[in-house]
């Protein structure tokens, strides 16, 4: 039976579109009736996802965009070619955009520290940022905005000072936002993700995805559509009293 339409007319703008959990999140909004901007620092990614989208949810106006969500410049640039093509903000925006550079703290450069808190937070941030100021600035109040961050951001991990530092970070800009845009009818909740399978968790040795699996009490490994089941409740009516929360999608993992 194909899931009730709660999203229709509503445009989503969804960062790391092009892969994994991103990617998910953009077919399923697509499920829900809303049109997707699926944005990625890779375009050949993004339109690798756009044609799913036109697979599955044929009629509504999705685009792919590329754009560095590190850079003020470049998003900047994407919020101009969102407000030409569909001449509104986006009500609803996901940012799943991520980045991971592992090593031990002894060995940790500084320039994998920097990159990864630019991509993880600093992109959180800017696109947190223009949303909203986009949504205000249309006069018209309301819309749902879901940060990616990690259960590693709570409990950290070895060879991820960077990364857990990264998310912890997005944990606390996020409950700021939803203080600070409750007042425009803006929710921001953050999604905790425990260890799902995508590209990012590929390069993860066979031993120890086996090992995590075992301790997770549910059994399995994380899924995207897991992740992207959460992310449509959130951008949906159906959660519009929660703002400000952290929600983990980890099958039990570190309860
Ligand atoms: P992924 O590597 O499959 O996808 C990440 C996407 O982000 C890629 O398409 C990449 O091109 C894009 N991207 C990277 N840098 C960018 C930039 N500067 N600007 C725009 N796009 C950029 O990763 P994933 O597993 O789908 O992770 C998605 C999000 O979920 C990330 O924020 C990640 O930290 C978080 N997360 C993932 C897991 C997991 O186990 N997979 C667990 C917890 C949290």
């Amino acid at each position: 039976m194909a899931a009730p339409a709660r999203l229709k007319s509503t445009l989503a703008l969804v960062t790391g579109g092009g892969s994994g959990i991103g990617r998910a999140v953009c077919q399923r909004l697509a499920q829900e009736g809303a049109s997707v901007a699926v944005v990625d620092l890779s375009i050949d990614s993004a339109n690798d996802t756009l044609r799913r989208l036109a697979r599955d949810a044929p009629g509504q106006d999705h685009v792919a965009l590329a754009a560095d969500v590190s850079r003020s410049e470049s998003v900047r640039a994407l919020m101009e070619q969102i407000q030409s093509r569909f001449l509104a903000p986006p009500r609803v925006a996901v940012n799943s955009a991520g980045i991971t550079r592992d090593e031990f703290l002894l060995r940790l450069s500084e320039e994998a520290f920097d990159s990864v808190l630019n991509v993880n937070l600093k992109g959180t941030f800017l696109i947190t940022q223009a949303v909203a100021q986009s949504i205000v600035t249309s006069g018209q109040d309301g819309g749902s905005i879901i940060n990616m961050g990690s259960i590693v951001g709570k409990v950290g991990n070895l060879g991820q000072g960077n990364y857990a530092a990264s998310k912890a970070g997005v944990e606390g800009l996020t409950k700021t936002a939803a203080k600070e845009l409750a007042k425009f009818g803006i929710c921001c909740n953050t999604i905790l993700p425990g260890f799902i399978a995508t590209p990012m968790t590929e390069k993860v040795p066979q031993k120890v995805l086996d090992k995590f699996a075992g301790m997770i009490p549910l059994g399995r490994l994380g899924r995207p559509e897991d992740v992207a089941d959460v992310c449509a409740f959130l951008a949906t009516e159906d959660s519009k009293y929660i703002t400000g929360a952290s929600i983990e999608v980890t099958g039990g993992l570190f309860l």
